[in-house]
């Protein structure tokens, strides 16, 4: 099946808002063996957007849009897509319901512009939104399929997680299971290359690497008709990554390393207690994100200057000045001080020259050091980040992550 992407919105066009939609679908739909042939940017302009789009449905099966499907005057996919097909745009009852429940349920006042969404070619296929107002549409017709979606990333992911992928299972009449898993402390092109005689030979399953700063996640999608089939495929793959990544592997699935380590603490029950001074509060903010945590993290202190270091962590005058803040002495103290105030189970200190300013010969921007105080054991290691300052810091952050897990693992608890 040969397929498109067109891309709608003007926003796109002048470089406002970059084009992840497009990376996105391109990704899902490689992985489920659907050619994309093309893509294509559009802005906000009807003209345009039918000439694409009747060039798109020439030489494509699939036609896939995204955005313009809003409330506002500028989103126009729909109505040129009716217009171009010589339908009519009816009401539809059930999306107005569902509208009208959106907004009640948050309390946000309606505008009337809203209700332009609830308008849908006839006789075209709804395609629900499980996280906002506008609903995907799909139209069949003379052996062409367009499937219009939102622009928001979110709400369109959710459409295609879940109708759209029915859709195409449905029409190819073929399962398709993927199964995760997601690497710390190894580049995406290290990863790769221990996948490449897999990744070369790959048709089914299907092998593919997301790199995020620090993680990189590894997804593997076999396809066939019978269930236990797919799961002996992966079930054989499974065996290979684990013998290759082993230890790297942190989970296996899409959480992220913070989020598979704040489940880790709370099924463990290990109490958390954080002191930040070169990262601000990012990696207590990271924790704060996991739903649950409050179980297991109570304290995190930013101690960014001297004074707070000295008054709040109770780091010692003479530590400051004999060996400076980014100093092992320093996240020992930090930490070591920490767990006794907070009473956590595990106190993780974190110090370091974020940069660009600040940085010496002895000392220069990068350089971290990281103290980790669990069960009464102290650890102090030091790191040299590259990058800028909000990379320093999330690489930080990252690293810290990948100790706490270690030291919990390696407890065996
Ligand atoms: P729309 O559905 O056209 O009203 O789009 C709403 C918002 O979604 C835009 O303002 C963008 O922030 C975002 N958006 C639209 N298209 C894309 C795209 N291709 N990639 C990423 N974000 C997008
Ligand atoms: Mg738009």
């Amino acid at each position: 099946m040969k397929c498109e992407i067109i891309s709608v919105g003007t926003e796109l066009l002048v470089g406002d808002t970059l084009n992840t939609n497009a990376q996105y679908l391109s990704r899902e739909l490689s992985l489920l063996g659907i050619r994309v042939i093309y893509h294509t940017t559009v802005g906000d302009n009807p003209k345009r957007l039918e000439d694409v789009i009747k060039i798109a449905l020439e030489r494509s099966n699939l036609v896939i849009t995204t955005g313009g499907l809003g409330p506002t005057q500028d989103d126009l996919t729909k109505e040129v897509v009716a217009d171009l097909f010589g339908k009519e745009l009816i009401q539809d009852e059930k999306v107005k319901e569902d509208l009208l429940q959106y907004f009640a349920n948050r309390e946000f006042v309606m505008t009337d512009n809203n209700l332009k969404q609830t308008f849908i070619p006839e006789a075209a296929e709804i395609l629900h939104n499980p996280g906002g107002t506008a609903p995907g549409i799909m139209i069949k017709e003379q052996g062409k399929t367009i499937i219009l979606l939102p622009g928001p990333p979110r709400e369109m992911m959710g459409i295609f997680e879940g109708a759209v992928l029915k859709l195409i299972k449905k029409d190819r009449n073929k399962l398709v299971v993927s199964r995760y898993y997601n690497l710390s402390d190894i580049g995406e092109s290290a990863a790769e290359d221990r996948l490449l005689d897999l990744i070369d030979v790959q048709e089914n399953p299907t092998i593919a690497t997301y790199a995020k700063m620090g993680e990189v996640l590894i997804r593997i999608t076999a396809n066939g008709n019978d269930e236990k089939v797919i799961n002996g495929l992966l079930d054989k793959y499974e065996a290979i990554m684990i013998e290759r990544f082993g230890e790297n592997i942190f989970t296996f699935s899409r959480d992220s390393l913070s989020e598979a380590v704040g489940k880790l603490l709370i099924e463990k029950n290990v109490t958390i207690a954080t002191a930040e001074s070169c990262t601000g509060g990012l990696i207590a903010s990271q924790l704060t994100e996991i739903s649950g945590i409050s179980k297991v993290f109570g304290m995190g202190i930013v101690s960014y200057s001297n004074e707070a270091k000295q008054k709040i962590l109770h780091v010692s005058e003479n530590t400051l000045l004999k060996f400076g803040a980014v100093s092992p002495e320093t996240a020992r103290e930090m930490c070591d001080n920490l767990q006794k105030i907070s009473g956590a189970d595990l106190a993780v200190s974190v110090t370091g020259i974020a940069g660009p300013e600040g940085g010496s010969e002895e000392k220069p921007v990068g350089l971290v050091y990281i103290g980790l105080n669990y069960k009464g054991n102290t650890k102090v290691t030091q790191w040299h980040f590259k990058g800028d300052r909000k990379i320093v810091q999330q690489k930080t952050a990252t690293k810290v992550f990948h100790l706490i897990r270690k030291s919990v693992v390696d407890k065996g608890e």
